[in-house]
Formats: structure tokens, C-alpha cells, sequence
């Protein structure tokens, strides 16, 4: 019988665990709390459980953190980590500190299936999906790496893969993250980031998770957006934002909008106009993110001034946009180019 990942369970979970095993079921946040509060994920050093009850926890359970194959440091602050699981799979997750901000942005799958034609990830096709604990693992694995008394501030499911095709795991690693006695992270300081899979915007709507949510839009006609985006064959843009404009934004939340600027493709005065127009009615800020070149990608990068003139006729028109200089270029790490290969 394979270990129970604890990472897997929530808080009420452990404690149903710990009254399965014959312990109150206090025992189960005590647990909680020495892997979320404290990041100490060895069983035998849980000095408050007693001894008989951590040898019969050892004998069902273990706190399975990826392994930290790799770090790669980038000269902007941010740094790649490489983790590997037991069968061999690795993500990515990259950490970009900002002030007091310390995000990290998780992966949700091993590779993605949706092949959008700028991304590297998407190359790689899909492996397999995460499970929730694997999920919640990258921030329990990143932990030792921070230094006593720091921690991650905000997550960012913007990784390798789509949460939403993963939907299951990816809302239960949601409720550990946010659960008080778990990871206990504002959902305000979550990012859902998909490329619009309308059924799941539909589903997490219902959820009450109140997170944030990204859409990677990238385009704003369909001709263009089926074009390098085929998702879009499925979903078209008015159906996707229709979704949006359903989805219940908490107070004072805006929806986050990522636009990855493409060289002749994407990037002309119309776009925008275009853009203002689909986002009418919908809270929104707007992430220009100019294209991270890889070799054999066939985009470019559009010049500084077409870049600055995309920007500011957003912003004459009231709508928050930034340009987004991606964190983490120079180590393969920036949007749309993470990739690590698995072994046969
Ligand atoms: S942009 Fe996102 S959805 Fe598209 S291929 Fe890349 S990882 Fe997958």
C-alpha cells in the first residue's frame, strides 16, 4: 500500500486521519500546524505528538515534499526551482520577490496540452496532472530554501500547465492554501491564471474560493486568437468573456487580463481598441506581457514604442495596464517559456 501523502489532506482531514488512528482529533492540526506554520515535514521530529502515535502515523503517511533538484538564481531577484516527484516527473516553480512580496508561482501540471503557439511549455506536451499535494508541495518545498522568519506571500498558479484542465487538484490545493489551519494565505493573495476554459471558469464561480483570476487572452479576434491559441476552436472570445462577466469578483477585485504582445500579430493600435472594447463592463486590468523569445518560436518581440503606444491607449481610456517585463528571462523561467524534460 503506497504512504498517504499528508499535503493530500486538509486540516478537518488530518483529524479524521488522527481518529482513525485512535488519537483526538486535535492530533490532526497539531500536524497542520507543524507542517504550515512551523515547515518541519518530518514525522519524527513532531515532538508534541506522542511517540506511539507518530510510529503509527509513519506506518500510513508520510509529508512527501518534491524533491529540489535545481535552483537557478536570475540576476532580477527571482529564482527557478526544479522538483522532482518519486516517478521521475519534474516542474517548475519560480519565486520573484518584490518589496515584501515574496510570490511564487506553482505549476499545475507536468508539461500543458494546449500547445498555444508562442509558449515553450505548451512544446512538451501534457505528462500528467499534479495532485493537490504536489501542488501545495512546491510551497512547502520552497520553504527551507527562504531563510528564517520569511515566507510566501502570494501565490500564482501561472506554471507549467492549466489549472483549470486539472480542475480537481487544483481546487483542493486552493482550500489547503487558504484553509486557516493550513496554509492560511489570504485568497486575495491567490492568482488563478487559465486560458479560458469556460466550463471550468464556470465551475470555480461556484466554488466560494473567492481567489483571483487571470485570463491569458493574448488576442481579441478570434481569427487571431484560434490562430495562436487553439483552445480558442472550443471556446470563442465572446463566449469566454460572457463567462468572465458572470464570474462573481470579489469586492474591489478586478480580473487580470494577460496579453503577450507579438511582434505583427497582436500588437497594432486596432488591437486595442479592440481589447477596450471586449473588456466594457467587465472589472479588469490588463497585463502587457512583451514576448519572451525562444529559439524556433517564429515571434517576436515588438519594438519599445509599439509596446508604449498599445499601453498608454489602454490607459487614455481608463483601463489599468502594465507592462509586464517577466521576472526571471535570463534562467528560462519568464511566462510561456518553462520547460524541464522528463526522463524515459
Ligand atoms: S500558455 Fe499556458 S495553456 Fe498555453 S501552452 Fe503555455 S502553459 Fe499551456
Amino acid at each position: 500500500m503506497s504512504a498517504i501523502n499528508l499535503l493530500d489532506l486538509l486540516p478537518a482531514e488530518l483529524e479524521e486521519l488522527a481518529v482513525s488512528l485512535g488519537a483526538p482529533a486535535y492530533r490532526g492540526r497539531q500536524i497542520a500546524g507543524w507542517i504550515y506554520r512551523k515547515g518541519v515535514t518530518d514525522l519524527a521530529r513532531m515532538s508534541d505528538l506522542p511517540r506511539h502515535f507518530r510510529e503509527a502515523l509513519a506506518e500510513r503517511a508520510a509529508v512527501l515534499v518534491p524533491v529540489v533538484e535545481r535552483r537557478t538564481p536570475s540576476q532580477d531577484g527571482s529564482e527557478k526551482f526544479v522538483f522532482r516527484f518519486p516517478d521521475g516527473a519534474r516542474v517548475q516553480s519560480v519565486l520573484m520577490p518584490d518589496g515584501d512580496r515574496l510570490t511564487l508561482c506553482v505549476s499545475t501540471q507536468v508539461g500543458c496540452g494546449f500547445g498555444c503557439a508562442f509558449c515553450f511549455t505548451g512544446t512538451m506536451g501534457l505528462e500528467r496532472n499534479l495532485g493537490a499535494g504536489e501542488i501545495v508541495g512546491q510551497l512547502v518545498g520552497v520553504a527551507p530554501a527562504l531563510g528564517a522568519g520569511r515566507r510566501v506571500t502570494h501565490v500564482v498558479y501561472m506554471g507549467m500547465g492549466e489549472p483549470l484542465a486539472n480542475y480537481r487538484a487544483t481546487v483542493k490545493s486552493l482550500r489547503l492554501l487558504t484553509d486557516p489551519l493550513g496554509a492560511a494565505l489570504s485568497p486575495r493573495r491567490i492568482t488563478v491564471s487559465t486560458v479560458g476554459l469556460v466550463g471550468g471558469i464556470e465551475r470555480l464561480a461556484e466554488e466560494n474560493l473567492r481567489v483571483n483570476l487571470a485570463i491569458s487572452l493574448h488576442a481579441t479576434s478570434n481569427e487571431i486568437r484560434d490562430r495562436i491559441m487553439p483552445v480558442n476552436r472550443g471556446f470563442a472570445i465572446e463566449e469566454l468573456l460572457a463567462a468572465c462577466r458572470r464570474f462573481p469578483l470579489p469586492f474591489r477585485q478586478r480580473m487580470t487580463f494577460e496579453y503577450v504582445l507579438l511582434d505583427g500579430v497582436n500588437d497594432r493600435p486596432e488591437d486595442a481598441r479592440r481589447l477596450l472594447r471586449l473588456l466594457k463592463g467587465i472589472r479588469a486590468k490588463v497585463n502587457l506581457i512583451p514576448f519572451n523569445d525562444w529559439e524556433g518560436s517564429g515571434f517576436g518581440r515588438p519594438p519599445l514604442p509599439r509596446i508604449l503606444a498599445f499601453q498608454s491607449l489602454l490607459l487614455q481610456h481608463g483601463i489599468t495596464a502594465t507592462v509586464r517585463w517577466s521576472k526571471g528571462e535570463d534562467i528560462g523561467a519568464a511566462c510561456g517559456q518553462l520547460r524541464e524534460a522528463v526522463p524515459a
